[in-house]
């Protein structure tokens, strides 16, 4: 057990402040006990002194790519993206295809370290290596525990690459699914067949799942849809009833059209909003409005940092719709609901971030949100606390040698990159 004395404990759904100090249970079910003074007869493994620092639960993200962490700094593609497509064609599924099984533990090795040193302790990540496939989901699993990140995995399962790869997908969720709490990835509509997305609704339905896809990230989606099958993307998904488990996972929906939003409100699904990705490959603007209030944050792959993420939100929507500093942070926390309502494990309370911020102003319960907007980053990040493990000790890797990871990170990067460059 863990002993934290002298907090300042935010309750993250109240902001209520409290004076204390704070024992934590170490478990997948641990839980955290308020105290005045050090109990006797206890047996404490670590005590922290946090006088001057903010103890708070830890972060989370709604939706992530292991897959793309290697490709901070590669070469330009062969050809210059022009539109979404060329994007993912000419970048993300040129990547994606050259990944083997070193990489794809070097990339989950190098997120969970960057999610741990950010405070977010629990990770929904969207996996794609169509040439190795089988056994990606543990290996990344093994990975992120390694190190001590709670998950939930799928992998993107697609015809892009034809239907013996879509029916290894399913066979690697199907594996997966039957021993890991898990979702069923698919990629979007327009590279998923109607009957590669029969079967993959049954094998949620089969496991108690649900489906995690990428929704209307571009119009390219929508017109496909259109001319491919006379219907818009969320009536060909919702015919098919990926938006009856409550355990759904929406990536995107930038182009809606009302009549859609009014389907996936009135559903069970939630939707994961992913600013600086939208940004970054210039799809356009999220906007919530007629969504309903399941929606969280994500980082698709961008980055592991969820309060970057949060202000990008609150920035970049100025103008497109605002999000008040309240609402954003009602976004950024969203995520633990969806965990919680669906009983997946690794996101209880003993689950905690210490912040050593020291603000110029004074921070109170009434301004906590402008502190939020406008002062707290990463770099606050002191210690961190997973499942009642201290993973992160004054900004250090507690689980694993971080300078040996990180020198097989870009060992594995180099060869991912020229193997980019022969294909
Ligand atoms: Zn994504």
């Amino acid at each position: 057990m863990i002993y934290l004395k002298n907090c300042t404990y935010i309750d993250y759904k109240t902001l209520k402040f409290k004076n204390t100090d704070i024992l934590v249970e170490c478990g997948i079910k641990g839980k955290i006990h308020f105290y005045k003074e050090k109990p006797k007869n206890i047996q404490i493994s670590e005590n922290i002194d946090c006088k001057g620092q903010f103890v708070t639960h830890s972060f989370a993200n709604g939706h992530h790519h292991v897959y793309s962490a290697l490709a901070r700094g590669m070469g330009a593609p062969r050809k210059s993206p022009e539109n979404f497509y060329e994007v993912l064609q000419y970048i993300w599924w040129t990547l994606d295809k050259c990944l083997d099984k070193d990489m794809i533990k070097a990339s989950a090795l190098a997120t969970a370290i960057a999610c741990a040193k950010s405070g977010v302790c629990f990770v929904i990540d969207h996996h794609a290596s169509p040439n190795s496939i089988k056994n990606s989901l543990q290996t990344i699993a093994d990975a992120f525990e390694e190190v001590g990140i709670s998950h939930l995995l799928c992998y993107e399962i697609t015809d892009r690459d034809g239907i013996a790869l879509a029916e290894k997908g399913l066979n690697e969720t199907e594996s997966y699914l039957r021993t890991h709490q898990g979702l069923v990835g698919l990629h979007a509509s327009f590279t998923v067949g109607n009957d590669t997305l029969k079967t993959a609704v049954d094998l949620a339905k089969k496991y108690n799942s649900g489906i995690h896809i990428h929704v209307a990230e571009d119009d390219y989606d929508q017109k496909h849809c259109r001319e491919t099958y006379n219907k818009s993307v969320a009536e060909r998904l919702d015919e098919y009833g990926v938006f009856q488990f409550d355990k759904t996972i929406l990536g995107h929906c930038l182009y809606l059209h009302e009549n859609e939003k009014k389907i996936i409100a009135e559903s069970k699904s939630w939707v994961v909003q992913n600013m600086e990705s939208n940004l970054n490959n210039r799809v356009g603007y999220f906007n919530g409005s007629g969504l309903g209030k399941r929606i969280m944050l994500g980082t698709d792959g961008m980055h592991s940092d969820m309060l970057q993420s949060s202000k990008a939100v609150f920035f970049s929507g100025m103008g497109h719709e605002y999000n008040s500093p309240a609402a954003t942070y009602e976004r950024f926390r969203n995520v633990h609901n969806y965990i919680s309502k669906n009983n997946f494990n690794g996101d209880e309370a003993n689950n905690l971030v210490i912040l050593n911020y020291d603000s110029p102003t004074e921070i109170t319960e009434d301004n906590f949100l402008g502190h939020f907007v406008y002062g707290i980053n990463s770099t606050h990040v002191q210690h961190v606390i997973s499942n009642g493990h201290l993973i992160v000790k004054n900004k250090v890797l507690t689980t694993v040698n971080e300078e040996e990871i990180l020198n097989f990170t870009r060992k594995e990067g180099k060869k991912l990159w020229e193997k980019m460059k022969n294909s």
